[in-house]
């Protein structure tokens, strides 16, 4: 059995000898090359395919995978919007992913931002920088006491409700199927303007399906209270960052903290000479606030999701090439 595996970072590739020791009788071989249908042709002689990036999945290379024989694809994160099901449909193939990496990872992370936010860590920074180490005005906020609003309650919004009631905050909840672990904390509202009204703190943990590109409009934020902290971890697609930008400039959203951004690609994951090279005007209309800390899309990245990554992605990857039932089947009978 051979499995190729593509986009593979120096970081993974400790937990990929380990899972490659693991299986004598499968032979790996991979890539740093994201998948395209320039590198397509790398898995010619391969069983099955593992991959994750955060660019679309071309059809044309997903054409030419077929073509080789390949129809078992495993992609070793959660996010599956890079992918047109439909071309999958066209082509025959059979989809894995791995859902449950490690919600804590981004759970943590989103209590970080939230953090660094309300006690103005990104203005004590330039203070210290400058060897001031007054307090004064630099005063902060508490989760403590606070409206916590946590939009989607699936694997990684319930462990985000359990840290901020944890911390003492108030939360309330909006997911359109509310999570049947969460139902006895009775923190669901009926409506997202629900939420978007009461919470001082709002962070949002949905999927991007295509029904929900720019969920967070320049109208969701008119219902915002002045101030709010706001938070997306998801994708950035969920929202707009234009009316972002414009909430941030009116003051109604008094800070944000963005782990992904609508045009990431054309940033994250790239070395730039220096921050003003990065020509996106969305980016650079974000990054010289004191009120707004981006991160690169390293809410996920822990040594223990990147080997749960690897690990559940090859072994799914084994148990459909093996003819078994895999543990993360993707339905891709629509989207
Ligand atoms: P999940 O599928 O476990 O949970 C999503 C929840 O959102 C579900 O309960 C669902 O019912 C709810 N939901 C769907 N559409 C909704 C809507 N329109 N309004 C309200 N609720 C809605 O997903 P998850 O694993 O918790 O992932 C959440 C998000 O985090 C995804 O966008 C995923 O791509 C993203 N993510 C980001 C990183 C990162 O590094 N930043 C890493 C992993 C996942």
């Amino acid at each position: 059995m051979k499995i190729f595996l593509y986009g593979i970072r120096e970081d993974e590739k400790s937990y990929l000898n380990e899972w490659d020791q693991a299986h004598p009788g499968v032979e790996i071989n991979y890539t740093d090359d994201i998948f395209t249908s320039e590198t397509a042709q790398l898995a010619k002689g391969s069983d099955g395919v593992v991959m994750v990036q955060t660019q679309p999945y071309q059809r044309e290379a997903l054409k030419k995978l077929h073509d080789l024989g390949i129809s078992k694809i495993s992609v070793r994160n959660v996010g599956l919007d890079g992918f047109d099901f439909q071309d999958l449909r066209d082509f025959n193939f059979s989809l894995t992913y791995v859902p449950v990496y490690s919600p804590n990872a981004i759970a943590e992370h989103t209590t970080g931002l939230i953090l660094r936010l309300l006690r103005r860590v990104p203005e004590f920074d330039k203070k210290f920088a400058n060897a001031d180490f007054r307090w004064f005005p630099t005063i902060g906020e508490e989760i403590h006491g606070k409206t916590v609003g946590v939009i989607g309650t699936g694997h990684i919004g319930s462990v985000v409700v359990r840290i901020m009631m944890a911390m003492g905050a108030k939360v309330v909840a909006y997911d359109i199927a509310p999570n049947p672990a969460l139902e006895n904390l009775g923190i669901y509202v009926e409506t997202l303007d629900e939420l978007l009204e009461q919470s001082d703190i709002i962070t949002i943990h949905t999927p991007l399906a295509k029904k929900d590109i720019h969920m967070i409009d320049q109208t969701a934020f008119d219902k915002m209270k002045k101030g709010v902290i706001f938070i997306n971890a998801a994708r950035g697609g969920l929202v707009d960052t234009d009316a972002l930008i414009t909430a941030l400039d009116s003051g109604k959203v008094g800070g944000a903290g963005l782990d992904v951004l609508e045009s990431e690609n054309d940033v994250f994951q790239k070395k730039f000479d220096s921050i003003k090279d990065v020509k996106d005007p969305q980016f650079q209309a974000l990054i010289n606030r004191d009120n707004v800390i981006i991160t690169p899309h390293t809410a996920f990245y822990t040594t223990t999701a990147v080997h749960n990554m690897i690990f559940d992605s090859l072994n799914d990857n084994l148990k459909m090439l093996e003819g078994k039932a895999p543990k993360y089947p993707v339905d891709i009978s629509e989207n």
